[in-house]
C-alpha cells in the first residue's frame, strides 16, 4: 500500500523508533505516547482494519498478540498494560493499517471507557 503510513515505516521509508521486528510483524513507539509505555504491535502485511481481516491474516494477528506481555515487560509495563485495536469511524480508527496499542507503564491507568452519550 503505497500511501499507507505503517506500511512506509515498514518499508524504512520514514523512521521509528522500533521494538521488535521479525520477518511478519514490526513493533514500534506511538509518536504521540500517551503513558510511559505506548507502541504499536502491527502486521507488515497491509490489513486497512479489522473490518478487512480474512481468514488468512488469523496467524499474524495472533502472532501480534502473541508477543504483546514479552515486549510489554520488557519496555516497563510489568505490572500490566492494556491493549487497544481503534476500528473504523466509531472507533476513532486513524491509521488505517491495523495496529494494537499497548499502554502501560507504572501507574494504574484511567479506567476504561466513560460513556458521555445519552
Ligand atoms: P489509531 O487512532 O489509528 O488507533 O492510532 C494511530 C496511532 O498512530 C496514534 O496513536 C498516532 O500517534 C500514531 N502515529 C501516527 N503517525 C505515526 C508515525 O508516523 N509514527 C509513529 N511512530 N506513530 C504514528
Ligand atoms: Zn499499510
Amino acid at each position: 500500500m503505497e500511501n499507507c503510513i505503517f506500511c512506509k515505516i515498514v518499508r524504512g521509508e520514514i523512521p521509528s523508533k522500533k521494538v521488535y521486528e521479525d520477518d511478519e510483524i514490526l513493533a514500534f513507539h506511538d509518536i504521540q505516547p500517551v503513558a510511559p509505555v505506548h507502541f504499536l504491535v502491527i502486521p507488515k502485511l497491509h490489513i486497512s482494519s479489522l473490518f478487512e481481516v480474512e481468514p488468512g491474516h488469523q496467524a499474524v494477528l495472533g502472532k501480534c498478540l502473541a508477543v504483546a506481555g514479552k515486549l510489554a515487560r520488557e519496555q516497563g509495563a510489568a505490572d500490566g498494560f492494556r491493549t487497544i485495536i481503534n476500528t473504523g469511524r466509531v472507533g476513532r480508527q486513524e491509521v488505517y493499517h491495523v495496529h494494537i496499542h499497548i499502554i502501560g507503564g507504572p501507574q494504574t491507568l484511567p479506567p476504561m471507557i466513560v460513556w458521555r452519550g445519552q
